[in-house]
């Protein structure tokens, strides 16, 4: 955070310089070109006192020579002027356009240097599998339960959804169904190859459990409804908006490596339709279950939920074996 507050403080400061150098060099290009006006105006005013002087006199070959030679210096100069008067309009509105650039690129680079801070999170370590696509999912901490245990899953503030939306939260728990979407619509795969998606958590548990991991991988989830603080994994149903925008939130507890507890707060369920709140929930609880996010912006565990098809992949079910296994604090690699 410090490095990070230095380097903000540097770009400033440049941008400041070239604000500045922009400004000085336009002063000077505004004032050559008041200059170059005035010689104009005097050269427009000795033409037109050459008319008049021609006009008093008789008409000779020789005046109407020197008439010309006039005229003809006055084109060349008005030539050489209006180039100039080009050259200098163009690099105004080359540096008009070109301002925003020059800002933007040291905010980008600025993005950079946050970027490379989060990366360099002790939080984090890199286990890696080589594949395909190389998006990656952090794995960051997991339940310890026995075989045969259930997760208990709390909705608290159940009554303000409809029935459409709670059924919809029920499903997102405790469906075993899945569907199958060929690779190529999400550019994952060519023509014809299939992935399967898992509706519900605990179908895609399931399946995570069906390789041997360190730890039991859960599986099953008892749902209820009550306004104290019991249960494993708390849903949280709220028509508060966030002030930071956030739709869904989750905070679990950790000790000694485990998981003990998960909060899920979903802000504005009321302006939430039933696919949406199974959208929020299935990627929170993701969270609640260990999975943090994913760098596939396609991905149900995105940070900001982009997919059209926000159902849990091969990929998520495969972060759960790496973590359940033991890797946390690390990172799955997505297969496709
Ligand atoms: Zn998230």
């Amino acid at each position: 955070m410090v490095a990070n507050t230095f380097a903000k403080k540097d770009y400033i400061n440049a941008l400041d310089e070239i604000e500045n150098q922009q400004f000085q060099l336009l002063q000077r290009k505004a004032k050559f070109l008041q200059n170059e006006l005035t010689k104009t105006s005097s050269q427009i005013n000795d033409f037109e006192i050459d008319s008049l002087n021609d006009l008093t006199h008789d008409s000779s070959f020789k005046n109407n020579k020197k008439h010309n030679q006039n005229s003809l210096k006055l084109n060349f100069d008005t030539k050489i002027i209006s180039i100039k008067h080009l050259v200098l309009f163009a690099s105004f509105v080359f540096f008009s356009i070109m301002t925003p650039f020059l800002i933007n690129t040291y905010f980008l680079h600025d993005d950079i240097v946050a970027d490379a801070v989060v990366l360099e999170s002790p939080m984090k370590t890199k286990f890696l599998i080589e594949n395909l696509r190389g998006d990656t999912i952090d794995t960051v901490k997991s339940w310890r339960i026995l075989d045969g245990d259930a997760l208990n899953v709390n909705l608290i503030n159940g009554d303000i959804l409809t029935s459409e939306q709670h059924n919809a939260v029920l499903k997102v728990i405790n469906s075993t169904d899945s569907i199958l979407i060929d690779d190529h619509i999400i550019n994952r795969g060519p023509p014809g190859s299939e992935s399967i998606y898992f509706l519900g958590w605990a179908g895609a548990m399931e399946e995570a459990a069906k390789t041997d991991t360190a730890y039991t991988v859960p599986t099953t989830f008892n749902i209820f409804q009550s306004e104290n603080g019991e249960g494993q994994i708390i849903i949280n149903f709220s028509n508060l908006i966030d002030t930071d925008g956030f739709t869904g939130y989750t905070k679990s507890v950790i000790q000694d490596g485990e998981i003990l507890k998960s909060y899920i707060t979903i802000y504005d369920v009321d302006n939430l339709d039933a696919s949406e709140l199974a959208t929020i929930v299935r990627h929170e609880f993701g969270h609640a279950l260990g999975l943090g996010h994913s760098t596939d912006p396609e991905d149900l565990m995105a940070p900001t939920i982009l997919t059209e098809f926000p159902y849990i992949s091969e990929c998520n079910v495969d972060a759960m074996r790496v973590l359940y296994n033991g890797h946390e604090s690390g990172m799955a690699v997505c297969k496709k």
